[in-house]
């Protein structure tokens, strides 16, 4: 038998402590975005594909992450990988793979690579095929120097 009382909270209170929250953590959201920007445009330039068109990618899909993580501050950590995620997918319909994985350049058949993990922190690009970690998200350029 259950003798335990409703412990259900009113919803107002629940979305006051929400709204609290995401004020508190608004600046910490804005650098997590800002960095995750940062990031992203820099593989992009890594493997010089950032012209004017895709750099607009990539500020939609900031846009649309910040909505995102205001719904959802725990998930700042995340949005490196998701904007990178956001970025590949739009760039697959306009522009075409990327990034290319530069493990798998002698099969004949150009891949791109996976960001794992797809929700986490700390995102690298990952080839599927060999699963070897090519480089963190925003150090494409420096595995391309190696
Ligand atoms: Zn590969």
């Amino acid at each position: 038998m259950d003798k335990s009382p409703d412990r259900t909270e009113p919803v107002d209170n629940r979305a006051a402590v929400s709204v609290f929250r995401a004020t508190m953590d608004g600046m910490e959201l804005e650098q997590a975005l800002h960095a995750a920007r940062a990031l992203v445009l820099a593989d992009l330039v890594a493997d010089e594909v950032a012209d004017a068109d895709i750099v607009s990618l990539v500020e939609d899909a900031v846009v649309h992450r910040r909505w995102w993580v205001e719904q959802w501050p725990e998930g700042a950590a995340f949005v490196a990988g998701l904007i990178a995620q956001d970025v590949q997918d739009a760039l697959l319909e306009r522009y075409g793979r990327w990034p290319l994985c530069p493990v798998c350049t002698t099969s004949g058949d150009p891949h791109a690579l996976d960001v794992e993990p797809e929700l986490g922190p700390d995102p690298h690009w990952v080839c599927p095929k060999t699963a070897v970690a090519v480089a963190p998200v925003g150090r494409l350029r420096t595995s391309a120097d190696i």
